[in-house]
Formats: structure tokens, C-alpha cells, sequence
């Protein structure tokens, strides 16, 4: 059986005068590696889990991404991140809110799924559990980049909350879902939120059912307007339309993303893989930061409407 890996680097596209060839080149640069990094895990026969967590951590690493290093900052200035993961096989799954000194959110998910009962921790107890559990931790000022302070400064002086890209050059929430060669399916989502969220706002990312969900039908991984798609429940709701209507796994993602989380007065865009490995990819925004991989292809990444 054949593996797929889908990656996400977030709903949303910078001004076409900002999407330079240049930038175009880092955005899909970012994109590549982290297919690379999660293809490698199953090309060589890796778990899907094992995969999403690769591809997240090595989006997480670039600071172009709003991710681990690099993310958004809230009112005050401060980063504070939000992870989570699931394991379809086993339901199992794992997610931090709030961090705001590790290095990898989404090891640290991975960590809350294996060596607590739990599925989702807070604040600074989060971090205290990633510091006691060996994960890399960071000062404040490595995840700081001068573009989001830049961008933070912009948001106050409009008086929004803003998805990463309505004030931004650089893309956004990052995501991935695999389907390894053994037909296991898992998802993986992590960000910095929204720029100039209220300091202790937890969005989608970190909702299991909300921002990722992965069962044995299918693996989401969830990116836009977070309030939007808690209410929705987006995730799990494209699980549902699929398992209880029958939807294929391409028209169960154009309702939730194009439907159901804009009728809760938000956007964004979503990836999913089905049982059978078929990717969708679907935003109603005019972008979203993406890349496929499928076993026996060449990895394929895009960031405009125009190229899907
Ligand atoms: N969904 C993220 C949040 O609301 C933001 C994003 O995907 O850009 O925190």
C-alpha cells in the first residue's frame, strides 16, 4: 500500500506586491522541507504519527511560519503557542495551549498523548511538563522574529485581531496529515495564533475535534479564523459527514471549510487524507500554503488559488 503526506503552512496569502519570486522560493522552500522531513518517515516504512510530527517540527524550526519560532504575538507582546496531534489507529492524542518556551509544541503534544493520562495541558504547567520531560526548551526571544513585532504593531494601531496573512508577508498556522504504507492515518496542527489575540486565548489549533482530528476514515488539520472553527467543529465534523452521509473525503472538507466554518462567521482553509490515502486541500481564502506528497510522485507544493 502506498503512503500520502499532506502539509499545510496556513490559510491566507500575503499582498501580491509582497509575493515576491524570492518570497515565493522561501514559502515553497519551507514547504518542501517539511514534506522531506515527514516523507522520509514513511518512505522508510514509518508510522503516520511519526510522520505528521516530523513534517510540524521542521515547520515549526522555520521562522517564516507561524509555528514554534516565528509566531504571532498577543496584545502584550507576548508569544504563546498552541499544539496538538491525533493518532487514528488508537484515537490517541496529545495537545499544549498557552506554551510559550518550547522549542517544538507539537513534541511536546506528542508527550502529553504517550507519558500522561491527559489530552491537553496549559500555560506554564505545559511548560514545566516539556522542561521535565527533556524536551528543548527556549527563551522568549528566540521565538520573536522582527517581522511579528512589526505586524503586532500594525494590529493594535488597527484595533484587530488578525489572521496571520491580513497583516503579514509571512504565512501562517502550520499543519499535516499522513496515511503511512500501512493505512494508519494521523494529523498534526501547531501555531502561534492569531496577532494581537488577548493574552490566554486558545484558538482551534489545540481542539481536538476542532483544529485537528484523525480517526480511521479520515485525518484533518485545521488553519484560519479559530473561533470559527471550535464552533464549527470542524475537524471532527468532516469525520462525521464522511463516516454518517457518505461523503467523499473532497466534498466532506469543501462543506466544512467552505460551508460550515463560514457560516460561523470565519475562514480559512483545511487538509485532509482519506483510508485510501486521497488528499484534499481546500481554503476560501484566496491562498493557502500547501504541499502533497504521494508515494511513487514527486512531492508538489503551492501557495496561490491559481496553482491548485
Ligand atoms: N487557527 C489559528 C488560530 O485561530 C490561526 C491560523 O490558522 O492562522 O489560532
Amino acid at each position: 500500500m502506498s503512503w500520502t503526506l499532506v502539509v499545510h503552512g496556513g490559510a491566507g496569502t500575503p499582498p501580491a506586491e509582497e509575493l515576491t519570486p524570492e518570497r515565493i522560493a522561501l514559502y515553497e522552500g519551507g514547504l518542501r522541507e517539511a514534506l522531506a522531513a515527514g516523507g522520509a518517515v514513511l518512505a522508510a516504512g514509518g508510522d503516520a504519527l511519526a510522520a505528521v510530527i516530523a513534517a510540524v517540527a521542521a515547520l515549526e524550526d522555520d521562522p517564516l511560519f507561524n509555528a514554534g519560532r516565528g509566531a504571532t504575538l498577543t496584545s502584550s507582546g507576548r508569544v504563546e503557542m498552541d499544539a496538538s496531534l491525533m493518532d487514528g489507529a488508537t484515537r490517541q492524542a496529545g495537545a499544549v495551549a498557552g506554551v510559550t518556551r518550547i522549542r517544538n509544541p507539537i513534541r511536546a503534544a506528542e508527550a502529553v498523548m504517550r507519558r500522561t493520562k491527559h489530552v491537553l495541558l496549559a500555560g506554564p504547567a505545559a511548560d514545566a511538563f516539556a522542561a521535565a520531560e527533556g524536551l528543548a526548551m527556549e527563551e522568549p526571544g528566540y521565538f520573536e522574529t522582527p517581522h511579528r513585532r512589526a505586524q503586532l504593531e500594525i494590529a493594535l494601531k488597527r484595533g484587530v485581531m488578525a489572521q496571520d496573512h491580513d497583516i503579514s508577508t509571512k504565512v501562517g498556522t502550520v499543519g499535516a496529515v499522513a496515511r503511512d504504507a500501512q493505512g494508519r492515518l494521523a494529523a498534526a496542527t501547531s501555531t502561534g495564533g492569531m496577532t494581537n489575540k488577548r493574552d490566554g486565548r486558545i484558538g482551534d489549533s489545540p481542539i481536538i475535534g476542532a483544529g485537528t482530528w484523525a480517526d480511521t476514515t479520515v485525518a484533518v488539520s485545521c488553519t484560519g479564523m479559530g473561533e470559527a472553527f471550535i464552533r464549527a467543529a470542524a475537524a471532527h465534523e468532516l469525520s462525521a459527514l464522511m463516516r454518517y452521509r457518505g461523503l467523499s473525503v473532497q466534498a466532506a472538507a469543501e462543506q466544512v471549510a467552505l460551508c460550515d466554518v463560514p457560516d460561523q462567521g470565519g475562514s480559512g482553509g483545511l487538509i485532509a487524507v482519506d483510508a485510501a490515502g486521497v488528499p484534499a486541500l481546500v481554503f476560501g481564502t484566496p491562498g493557502m500554503h500547501r504541499g502533497v506528497w504521494r508515494a511513487g510522485g514527486a512531492p508538489e507544493v503551492a501557495i496561490r488559488r491559481a496553482e491548485t
